[in-house]
């Protein structure tokens, strides 16, 4: 017997391994400890999830919205009475620190409940008709069978953004997490087992994405995928899930800048600067990888940053005191190393640079908060590099801020420090992206309002807030004519 747990794969309800099953083991990336055993999925293991979705759906269409979000509610409570193990088993699996674990479960708490009480709205329109005796309006109805494919970073949060949405709206779902936090994607299931949902209307496959996501992808019977993780993989899924015409919705990367302008109160900026780009160990989408900096305050406010970073605690994610966790895994470790020797020929090191290493360091994948100068238009100045490394570009003017923030292929997030409000309404403006923050850091979603992006961050929709329905509904457009006779729009004229 393993001293860890075995998990199975979700299906109709039912918690089932499939005989001679391959498995695959998640990892804790402070320590190296194993988390949990998973099953590695196959196409047989989707379709068999697939049908229980597909069996599920007419009943769970039919059920009416109100009280999908009582379920709804009730897996927010249940989320609220785990909060703590579930937080501490998103930073053994994932290694964000335990502060942030916490705020990631809150996220998933926060959404599920603003979900549930979408189910007494999913408001449709009324519209005049230009004829007499008519009566035209739109209602909302699911799209059948979706898919959710979600990554590592948020491992509960993103998740529930995405099943919730998607449930409240009628759909049935088929979920596949990031292997590398499979047993967060379990703890989630099991939040919706434990609150009541009907078997079908929720299934978990883990295992490849080669492997899952292609087979759910090419299945008739899924209508709709969401979608969020990197760039080339949503590619993938994109022209994948065009060859059947399916609703694909994808949310990707970011390389998120900051402004900071010489009117800045500079002490804010450094706290806001340090969240955003040093916060779970800079593996958000929204992270700030950018500080664009002007100069008539860039040597001040560099020597601040340099006095902080030296101070920031690296190391254990469950200890309180901890700054800076991990990296998620060794592939990121891998990835994030391989842009700092990049860094290392293209621009100038100013800080870090280096895997950490002696003592506990050596069990897990620790890299040293780094920052680069570099000129606009090196490769760790425009790629996303989605680990704790910092590009910094001096700028002369706000016109030049705003260019090199916007000369990049991403457009998720970006923030400005100023005291200016004038300039500030113009960055609302200026900035081409899904989301801006004036004197706050690139990161800090709420889940009442929408979070997306633009250009390569994804196909153009938004999850959270009122409008996250859209992707999970169908419109369907009503008329009903009452005159008791046939009327032809555009031609007859109502007198
Ligand atoms: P990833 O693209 O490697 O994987 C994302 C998911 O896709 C995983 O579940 C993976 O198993 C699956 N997958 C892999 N190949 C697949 C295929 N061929 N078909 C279907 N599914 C497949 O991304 P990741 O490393 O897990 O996450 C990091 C990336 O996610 C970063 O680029 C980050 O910016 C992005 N991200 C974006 C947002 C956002 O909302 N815009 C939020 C969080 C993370």
């Amino acid at each position: 017997m393993s001293s860890y747990p075995e998990i199975g794969l979700f299906i109709g309800g039912k918690w089932v391994s499939p005989l001679g099953a391959a498995r695959f083991t998640t990892r804790n990336p402070a320590s190296g400890e194993v988390v949990g055993s998973f099953v590695a999925g196959t196409a047989k293991d989707v379709e068999a999830a697939v049908s229980a979705a597909a069996a599920a759906f007419p009943r769970w269409k039919a059920t009416p919205p109100p009280m999908r979000g009582e379920i709804l509610r009730r897996v927010a409570q249940v989320l609220k009475e785990r909060k703590e193990p579930i937080a501490r088993t998103v930073t053994q699996e994932m290694g964000k620190v335990i502060a942030e674990a916490r705020g990631d479960v809150q996220e998933a708490i926060d959404f599920v409940e603003y979900m549930a009480g979408e189910g007494r709205r999913l408001f449709g329109e009324t519209v005049p008709s230009e004829l007499r005796s008519k009566f035209c309006l739109t209602v909302r109805q699911p799209k059948g069978v979706v898919a959710c494919i979600t990554p590592w970073n948020f491992p509960t949060a993103i998740p529930n953004w995405k099943i919730a949405a998607a449930l409240i709206c009628g759909n049935t779902v088929v979920f596949k997490p990031a292997s590398n936090t499979a047993m967060c994607a379990t703890e989630v299931v099991k939040a919706y087992d434990s609150a009541g949902l009907p078997a079908g209307v929720l299934n978990l496959v883990t295992g490849a994405g080669s492997a899952v996501g292609n087979a759910l992808i090419d299945d008739p019977r899924v209508r709709a995928v969401s979608f969020t993780g990197g760039v080339e993989t949503g590619r993938t899924v994109n022209v994948r899930g065009a060859q059947d015409l399916k609703a694909v919705h994808l949310e990707l990367g970011g390389k998120n800048p900051m402004i900071v302008m010489d009117d800045a109160n500079l002490p804010l900026a450094l706290e806001g600067l340090l969240f955003g780009a040093f916060g779970t160990a800079g593996q958000r989408c929204t992270a700030t990888s950018r500080l664009i900096l002007h100069e008539k305050v860039y040597d001040e406010f560099l020597g601040m940053l340099d006095e902080r970073l030296g101070r920031l605690k690296i190391g254990d994610p469950l200890d309180p005191s901890t700054d800076v966790g991990p990296v998620a895994s060794a592939d990121q470790e891998k990835k994030i190393l391989e842009y700092i020797a990049i860094g290392r020929r293209e621009a100038t090191l100013r800080t870090g640079g280096h895997k950490l290493t002696g003592g506990n360091f050596d069990k897990g994948f620790f890299i040293a908060p780094t920052v680069f100068e570099t000129a606009h238009g090196t490769r760790i100045s425009k790629e996303e590099i989605f680990g704790p490394v910092l590009s910094v570009i001096k700028v002369p003017s706000y016109e030049e801020a705003v260019r090199v923030a916007n000369d990049v292929e991403y457009g998720l997030s970006s923030a400005i420090y100023t005291r200016d409000v004038n300039r500030a309404f113009r960055a609302v403006d200026d900035l081409e992206c899904g989301i801006t923050y004036v004197n706050a850091p690139t990161i800090g979603a709420e889940v009442q309002l929408p979070f997306g992006g633009t250009k390569h961050t994804g196909t153009g929709g938004r999850e959270a807030g009122s409008v996250a329905i859209e992707e999970f509904t169908e419109i369907k457009t009503v008329f009903v004519d009452f005159s008791d006779r046939l009327q032809k729009a555009q031609i007859d004229t109502a007198e």
